[in-house]
């Protein structure tokens, strides 16, 4: 469905961002990944005997030092033997897929963290070689091979290496230029060295660059903020994403070197991200739901047009993959019959992998409500519709009375012209692009009940 992207601002209004900003999943997988328990003999990866196209996602949780806003599953080092013997451990996991998998086209690999580049070139080397032995890794424009880089270790020299492995996708973590905020964040980052890096990845033939931006920092104003996006501009990045700070100390030990006085209130949020919107609204860049904006030509923001969105536990993807391998220390994998997610210590994945070449510990196995749940969440965080005949037909009953209580839950959401139905189609509104995720949890039967507040970041 093509929204007019324009529209999509004229709608919001603070109290509307207010009254939809509490804690909500954003629906990588459905169910969410904190559903997940013990398999209990349950084995999802048999499915992946039959399918037909891949994705890879690796995860390399070294990083140099630590962001004090960071949530992620990572390991701050200066010691490389690490990384060597981690990558040995992850050239092990993918053999134990060696013969699991059927030989399909790998579409899609991703190297994720932590941090990706803190491999140095051979062993970058050594990575997608190690891989390319046992997956059918494709070449050319035809796969998406992205990697996750901090710009501030980048060396422009390596992105000759990645280019040469076949990566023609780079994402710049950013956040926010201020020094002010960079110093409360302990990460300090130059716009010089991002602009050299962007310039560098352009000139290799990087095919898209992305640039992760952060608002709700501490000590980021919306001027600050305003400054930070008009220097983005310049640089003019294919894709931004644009992602909220979740301020959750007692889960994550990094955000308590953080002090909570410093950090802006939901009001000013609200105001940092409607300057932000603007911004990138003025700038001509679409907005493609969930945190996520390209420029028109971009290709996500075609396939956004022409409601072909994807989306995995990386975002948003053109590349439609029948299953995904999740390599590393917490990887989630998935195939047609379930989830399954490595342990996430680097102790304890290395421990299994040296034992048994298998790291997985909890998943979940798909019931057939699971998988028509799945198929209405993702179809409205990629398409912004939903087809009721096609979902009756999948459900075996007409969609108004399969999804009564569902759309009983929604119906603020119709009052306040966020989603609206007739017949045959249930759609998001302009406006509501913006409460996709909002929307999307009225059809999630394991969140309603219990309490939310803690146990996902809020959208606001
Ligand atoms: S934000 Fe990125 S670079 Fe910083 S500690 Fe977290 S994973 Fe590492």
């Amino acid at each position: 469905m093509t929204q007019d992207p324009n529209r999509l601002r004229a709608d919001l209004s603070p109290e509307l961002l207010s009254r939809y900003s509490g804690s909500c999943p954003r629906y990588t997988s459905y169910p969410t990944a904190d559903r997940f328990a013990p398999l209990e003999g349950a084995k999802p990866w048999l499915a992946l005997e039959n399918i037909r196209r891949l994705s890879l996602y690796v995860h390399i949780p070294f990083c140099h030092s630590l962001c004090y806003f960071c949530a992620c599953n990572k390991v701050i080092t200066n010691q490389y033997g690490l990384a060597s013997d981690y990558l040995d451990c992850l050239l092990k996991e993918a053999r134990w897929y060696r013969d699991r998998v059927a030989s399909a086209p790998v579409v899609q690999l991703h190297l994720g963290g932590g941090t990706p580049t803190f491999l140095n070139d051979s062993d970058l080397r050594r990575l997608v070689e190690g891989l390319g032995e046992v997956f059918q890794l494709g070449s050319g424009d035809a796969v998406e091979y992205s990697i996750e880089a901090d710009p501030r270790t980048l060396e422009p020299d390596t992105l000759v290496t990645l280019r040469e492995l076949g990566f023609n996708r780079l994402s710049l973590g950013i956040q926010d230029f201020n020094t002010d905020v960079q110093l409360a964040i302990n990460r300090i980052c130059s716009p010089q060295q991002v602009e050299q890096l962007t310039t560098a990845a352009r000139e290799n033939g990087f095919r898209s660059i992305s640039y992760d931006l952060i608002y709700g920092l501490p000590r980021q104003t919306v001027a600050g903020l305003q400054s930070t996006l008009d220097k983005v501009m310049e640089l003019a990045p294919d894709r931004i994403a644009l992602y909220h700070y979740a301020h959750l100390p007692h889960r994550f030990k990094a955000q308590r070197l953080i002090d909570t006085d410093t950090t802006p209130g939901p009001m000013e949020k609200i105001a940092m991200q409607l300057a932000a919107v603007s911004a990138l609204e003025n700038a001509g860049y679409e907005f493609l739901g969930m945190d996520h904006f390209a420029l028109p030509g971009d290709e996500l923001a075609q396939a956004a047009r022409a409601g072909q969105l994807k989306r995995n536990f990386q975002g948003y993807t053109v590349m439609p993959a029948d299953a995904l391998v999740g390599l590393g220390a917490s990887a989630i994998s998935y195939s047609a019959d379930g989830y399954w997610q490595n342990l996430h210590r680097l102790k304890e994945y290395s421990g299994a992998i040296r034992e048994q070449g298998f790291a997985a510990y909890r998943g979940w196995q798909l019931s057939e409500d699971d998988r028509l749940r799945q198929y209405v969440v993702m179809e409205l965080m990629c398409r912004l519709q939903l087809d009721k005949e096609q979902v009756s037909r999948m459900a075996g009953g007409p969609f108004d009375e399969f999804f009564r209580g569902d759309l009983a839950r929604l119906q603020p959401l119709f009052d306040d012209g966020l989603v609206e139905q007739d017949r045959d189609y249930l759609r998001i509104t302009p406006r509501g692009r913006w409460f996709t995720r909002n929307i999307a949890s009225a059809f999630d039967a394991y969140l309603h009940g219990r309490s939310t507040e803690t146990e996902y970041s809020r959208v606001l």
